[in-house]
């Protein structure tokens, strides 16, 4: 059990969720990190009074510097501060909440100092898992995942002895805004199209994501990487509900799910509370008033993204570095309307193309795999 946390990314949809929790529960807050919203940082440190608050963005901390001067909060800013946060003394738990490949260095500095790891950040296991699952192992630091699937996975087999019984993992997908679309027809879609996701709300990135099923892509190679299990045994079936977040299939035929309502507070909560749970105030779910539960197979024509994640995963080493990398900056040029949504995957598959892959990767290599397909996808 959690008594003091540090959140990197405190103030998007995750860490402002974190928040609610550790209000809930009680705990204390050591530190808070986020990028450049100095106002949001502001306000969470007056009612979480931590002993440091990072802006990565140096003249937005500057400006948070001066909002704080009167409480006993440290500001600091730059990306060096985002590993002193991840490895303050008191905090027993760090929550990687901040979006992309970024979160990768806090993280391991975080496990070195042998934190709970609450992780939501996926594109840090999707780029690393092999370092990070490793690091965990040497320095005895347990990774208890956020991301709702995979905290559905976690406590599927809690009681699970020898991995070697689990047959299967089953991740559910909500299909997303474009469910059911020919490609043709997703290629017109927009982006207030896309930020529309029929379930959840979430930073934009990860919405994005769920539009194009890479967010899928991404979380079949994290669960592949937490669990240890090759591509074959991660299955992927749309389920438009969001009520059964994952299943586990064992070797005799059993098929444990874990369901719930459509709500990051019950992941971000067990990842604090495990192996307890405590009570929770949320509303239950109510399985008479849930609609049918439904189960189809992803349409990997029209969605190529998943295609693209699953063959990265089996390529293995810098592949799922350079299918990341590309993805967060296509992503990203999307976001700022300059390119159409079918060019996230066209330009995912041209750095594919163009950056070759090292097997057994360096940390070194795969910061490298990642630059290089950054620019492969801006054409530089
Ligand atoms: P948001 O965009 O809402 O929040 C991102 C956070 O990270 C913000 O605090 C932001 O600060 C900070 N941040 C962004 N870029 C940087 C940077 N370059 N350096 C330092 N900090 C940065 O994202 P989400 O909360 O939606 O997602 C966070 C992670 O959790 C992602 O990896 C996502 O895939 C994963 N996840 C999210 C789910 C969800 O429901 N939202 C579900 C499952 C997983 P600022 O506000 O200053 O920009
Ligand atoms: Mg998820």
């Amino acid at each position: 059990m959690t008594n003091t946390i540090s959140i990197l990314g405190s103030t998007g949809s995750i860490g402002r969720q974190t928040l609610d929790v550790a209000e809930q529960l009680g705990l204390r807050v050591a530190a808070l990190t986020a990028n450049s919203s100095a106002e949001r940082m502001e306000e969470q440190a007056r009612r979480f009074r931590p002993r440091l608050a990072v802006l990565t963005d140096e003249s937005a901390a500057r400006d948070l510097a001066v909002r704080l001067a009167d409480t006993d909060t440290r500001v600091s800013g730059g990306f060096a501060a985002l590993e002193e946060a991840a490895t303050l003394a008191e905090a027993d738990t760090v929550v990687t909440a901040v979006v992309g490949m970024v979160g990768l260095k806090p993280t391991l500095a975080a496990i070195r100092e042998k934190k709970r790891i609450a992780l939501a950040n996926k594109e840090t296991l999707v780029c690393a898992g092999q370092l990070v699952m490793d690091a965990a192992d040497r320095y005895g630091a347990e990774i208890v995942p956020v991301d709702s699937e995979h905290s559905a996975i976690f406590q599927c087999v809690q009681g699970c002895a020898d991995r070697g019984e689990i047959k299967r993992l089953i991740l559910t997908c909500s299909g997303g805004p474009f469910y059911g679309m020919t490609y043709d027809e997703v290629g017109r879609m927009t982006k207030a199209d896309a930020l529309k996701h029929p379930n959840w709300k979430m930073g934009p990135k990860i919405t994005v994501d769920c539009a194009t099923l890479m967010n899928k892509g991404l979380e079949v190679i994290e669960a592949m990487r937490l669990y240890r299990l090759p591509l074959r045994q991660v299955d992927v079936v749309i389920h438009r509900q969001s009520i059964v977040h994952s299943l586990v299939e064992y070797r005799d035929g059993a098929v444990l799910a874990q369901l719930g309502t459509p709500d990051m507070r019950l992941p971000i909560r067990y990842a604090m509370t495990y192996p307890n749970r405590g009570e929770n105030p949320a509303e239950p779910l109510d399985l008479l008033a849930c609609p049918p539960l439904t189960f189809a197979a992803p349409d990997r024509e029209a969605f190529p993204c998943l295609r693209l994640a699953e063959e990265a995963a089996s390529q293995g080493g810098t592949a799922c570095a350079i299918l990341n990398g590309a993805n967060e900056e296509a992503v990203r040029l999307f976001l700022a309307d300059r390119i159409g949504f079918h060019d996230i995957p066209r330009l995912v598959e041209k750095a594919r193309g163009e950056v070759p892959v090292v097997q057994n990767p360096a940390l070194e290599e795969i910061l490298a795999a990642d630059r290089a397909a950054r620019r492969a996808v801006l054409g530089k």
